[in-house]
């Protein structure tokens, strides 16, 4: 069986379970009212990390859990939809988790970084800027990102945490604070 093969039949297994009729209302209102950017990487599973189920957690991943433009264009698109649509409803926690031993730290890899700037155009420099090497020190300036997104409705709280793959704690780097406009 491949592994296509066999997310399909795991599909099958949960299609039949009466789990997903236990579904928010809202689609942009989890239940959970938390919002969670981290890392793509597959040891960094929030559902894993923070014990969430189906329907709790919007979740955004990019490599690194790093704020790109992307990522504002949908908070943006978030902060819309619940201030237009569901003014009364509660507001979220808005977690930006960077973690050790990321793979974007091989962005700071001069000749893989040169490399893959070669062979796809992108800024060198934007990308040596992804790269995390100690979480600890670069949630924080992602956390301002947001903090100062124009677009970013002042009713989100924000936290910076730093995940460490060893011991599974994600510790508080940055308090919860809500976003400027
Ligand atoms: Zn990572």
């Amino acid at each position: 069986m491949t592994t296509f093969e066999e997310l399909l039949r795991n599909n099958a297994r949960f299609a039949a379970t009466d789990v997903k009729d236990h579904q928010p209302a809202i689609p942009f209102v989890p239940h959970q009212q938390a919002y969670i950017l981290t890392c793509i990487d597959p040891r960094v599973d929030p559902a894993q990390v923070f014990g969430l189920h189906l329907g709790d957690a919007i979740v955004a991943r990019t490599v690194g859990g790093r704020v790109t433009p992307a990522v504002l264009q949908d908070l943006a698109w978030i902060s819309y939809l619940h201030e237009v649509k569901t003014p009364e409803a509660e507001w979220f926690d808005l977690v930006v988790m960077h973690h050790t031993d990321c793979g974007s730290g091989l962005l700071a890899d001069d000749e893989l970084r040169r490399g893959f700037a070669a062979r796809t155009g992108y800024d060198e420099a934007g990308l040596a800027d992804l790269a995390v090497l100690d979480p600890a020190a670069t949630v924080p300036g992602d956390v301002e990102k947001i903090l100062a997104f124009p677009y970013a409705s002042p009713r989100i709280r924000v936290t910076g945490l730093a995940y460490d793959l060893k011991t599974g704690v994600a510790t508080v780097v940055v308090p919860a604070a809500t976003a400027r406009r």
